[in-house]
């Protein structure tokens, strides 16, 4: 049998539930005018800087793209002040993550990984048959001085997502100072900061700021979110070079495809593609927050693009229905909160919709 000869801790590996898809929402229910506020992309699109340059580069595809990323790369350390060799780029953060675990793990290494976070993290250490240790959240935050608690002598890796998916919190400068200040060195530290660009709170931790220290340190973004490219599979890792040329030892030579080099690099001097995607989820934001509190109904604050939001009822009913009416967004059993649902903040016509149906679907539940 073909399972004999598999590697036996694949079987271990629980199959990643991505937000559901437009088209197959067509293709299952025949309904259009779906909207999907599932997966924290960017409402307001791509630039159209990145569209632009991307159009332009498509004559090129017959050729392999720049394996070491080098413009990107470049332009990257000048907006965020290391030097080239201190970044990797990936096919997706997605990537990155797995060629840390790829790097980094044997057999019964140790993780630690908070829960609910991003299943990420379990799935690149379990591809390794690496040991995962879970630590609950604690008021729907990293408890990081319980995750300093769990370290071993085996544990290799700690996966920090700063703002957490799905709750939207962060941790402050202070409790991962203190946190760092614990740790054995060696241990590599993993800053998940998908959703940095929209963090509004003045005592998020800066850091690259702990990229030069003795702590191993990588810090993880991405242009799947506010830079609005998910489809392109494009993020980045700042670590020192010693880290990043291990990492290098391990990347598949051409792991990122050309145009999302080029739609990348474009989308990062867009600065007022930004500022518009930061402002219109503030102001979607406000309009949501105002909304689940004339209904009372509690709500994780958020530092994000996305919302933690206690439905009451089970969700995956909630789900089925908001999904007959077009609306996709993620249950939150999966994040072992049966009665939440994570939505993603909209444009204001999205919102407005996702708060009528949401109304609707309510009623008819209850
Ligand atoms: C969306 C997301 C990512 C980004 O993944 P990409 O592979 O860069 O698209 C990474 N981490 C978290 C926590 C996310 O929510």
């Amino acid at each position: 049998m073909i399972e004999d000869i598999a590697r036996q801790n694949i079987f271990d590996i629980k199959p990643y539930i991505p937000g559901k898809p437009i088209e197959e929402v067509e293709r299952e229910l025949g309904i259009t005018n779906i909207i999907k506020m599932a997966s924290n992309e960017n409402p307001f699109g791509p630039s159209p800087k990145a569209l632009e340059a991307m159009k332009e580069a498509l004559p090129k595809v017959s050729l392999y793209p720049d394996g070491n990323c080098f413009y990107l790369r470049e332009a990257l350390a000048g907006k965020i002040g290391v030097e080239m060799d201190n970044i990797i780029v990936g096919n997706g953060s997605d990537e990155i993550l797995k060629l840390i675990a790829e790097t980094f793990l044997n057999p019964e290494d140790e993780v630690i990984i908070a829960r609910p976070s991003f299943s990420e993290y379990e799935f690149v250490g379990k591809i390794m048959a690496a040991n995962c240790v879970f630590v609950p959240l604690k008021d729907f935050t990293h408890d990081l001085e319980a995750m300093g608690e769990a370290v071993t002598e085996k544990t290799k890796i700690i996966f920090v997502c700063n703002p957490n998916n799905p709750t939207g919190t962060i941790v402050t400068k202070k409790e991962m100072e203190q946190f760092l200040k614990k740790l054995p060195p060696q241990i590599l530290v993993v800053f998940d900061e998908a959703y940095y660009e929209y963090v509004d709170h003045e005592d998020y931790p800066e850091t690259l700021e702990y990229v030069g220290e003795e702590q191993n340190v990588i810090t993880l973004r991405t242009f799947s979110k506010i830079y609005g490219i998910a489809g392109q599979r494009i993020g980045y890792g700042v670590a020192k070079p010693r880290v990043i040329s291990a990492l290098n030892r391990v990347r598949e030579p051409f792991n990122v495809n050309m145009l999302a080099q080029v739609g990348a690099l474009a989308a990062l001097k867009d600065e007022d593609h930004v500022k518009r995607s930061l402002e219109g989820n503030r102001e979607g934001k406000e309009y949501l927050y105002r909304w689940f509190d004339e209904k009372g109904l509690f709500y994780v604050p958020t530092q994000s693009n996305f919302i933690f939001l206690q439905v009451g009822v089970d969700s995956q009913e909630l789900f089925q229905n908001m999904l007959q009416e077009g609306v996709i967004v993620r249950t939150g059993d999966i994040f072992g909160h049966p009665d939440y649902i994570r939505v993603t903040i909209g444009t204001m016509e999205e919102n407005k919709r996702f708060t009528s149906t949401l109304e609707k679907v309510l009623k008819d539940i209850k």
